[in-house]
């Protein structure tokens, strides 16, 4: 998704802030150490690169990515499922003890490298309750070339390494395994009927230059056609506090200088993927990939390491409270 907003405010001085954020994380560090302790015990803190959660760096990129100038992609329930792929979402490995043995983790890695071969299966509409849009989109790329997508699958199946050895059960919404897709619509219904306990949605954003650090987007309290998000409104946002306030402590990254107010947090209701929720759930755009500096961090395989510990974290700690 992109967002076209003000020419940029210079980046804050991380050490500075105090904003709710810094509240927000003074509470969780505790509970959060705890869990991070347990991740040190299982020895996942390399750190280092490597891509032990079997992401594969890509290394081809689409011929000609665009920017998603559109925003983020979600939108729903489609009149025709015939129409989707016949896929299925793609299912972890028995989930066994651990701390969140029992909970579901929907993952949703944010558009498809197919997409852009599929642009008019991704740009049929779909209902999302408040209106329609595009099933999906192409996402956006750093201006070397590296997507959105190949970005997304990599943090979701580090993610899944360190939620799967929480005892978690994970699911994702695609795995490569699709030739473009699903469309926002399917994405939601995914983690509705997986009756998942907490489902994040993973995306960068494709801003302008000098628009840098990440942001979390929670759910509008929406009534209208399929969508009621009431129910999910209040816990969809103690997830996103917590996804934030972790991927702070392990990015070190800075809440958006464009969007959120310096919180780090940002309440929509266009988007299908939240409108069509029924579990708590929120996106995180995890950085500017059209921002030099932000880009040389989204493709760092140790920075998404640590994107994924972080958000990891911040889904445990909600799920223990
Ligand atoms: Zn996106």
């Amino acid at each position: 998704m992109s967002y076209v907003g003000p020419d940029f405010d210079p980046p804050q001085p991380r050490r500075s802030r105090r904003g709710p954020l810094t509240v927000a994380i003074a509470a969780l560090v505790p509970g959060a150490l705890a869990g991070w302790l347990v991740w040190q015990a299982v020895g996942d803190d390399s750190g280092g690169g490597s891509d032990k959660a079997g992401a594969a760096s890509p290394s081809s990129a689409p011929a000609s990515p665009t920017a998603s100038a559109s925003g983020t992609d979600d939108s729903r329930p489609s009149t025709s499922p015939t129409s989707h792929s016949p896929s299925t979402p793609s299912t972890s490995a028995p989930a066994g003890s651990g701390p969140l043995k029992g909970k579901v983790v929907v993952i949703d890695p944010g558009h498809n490298p197919g997409n852009f071969r599929h642009t008019s299966e991704i740009n049929r509409k779909v209902n999302i309750g408040t209106n329609w849009k595009e099933c999906d989109t192409t996402g956006t790329s750093t201006n070397a070339g590296y997507t959105e997508a190949q970005f997304t699958l990599d943090v979701a199946r580090r993610m899944r390494t360190i939620l799967q050895q929480q005892g978690a059960t994970v699911k994702f919404t695609q795995d490569g395994d699709r030739s473009w897709g699903p469309c926002v619509d399917e994405r939601a219904e995914i983690g509705d009927k997986a009756h998942a306990d907490a489902v994040v949605s993973i995306h960068a954003d494709g801003s302008a230059a000098g628009n840098r650090g990440f942001h979390v987007i929670l759910p509008a309290s929406v009534h209208s056609g399929a969508a009621d998000t009431r129910p999910i409104v209040a816990p969809s946002r103690d997830l996103g506090e917590r996804v934030a306030g972790l991927f702070v402590r392990e990015t070190g990254s800075a809440p958006s200088n464009y969007i959120g107010d310096g919180t780090g947090l940002v309440v929509r209701k266009d988007l299908g993927g939240l409108n069509l929720s029924t579990v708590p759930k929120v996106f995180i755009e995890c950085g500017n990939m059209r921002d030099s500096k932000d880009a040389a961090l989204l493709t760092s395989g140790a920075w998404r390491q640590k994107a994924a510990r972080g958000i990891s974290e911040g889904i445990v700690s909600f799920l223990r409270g």
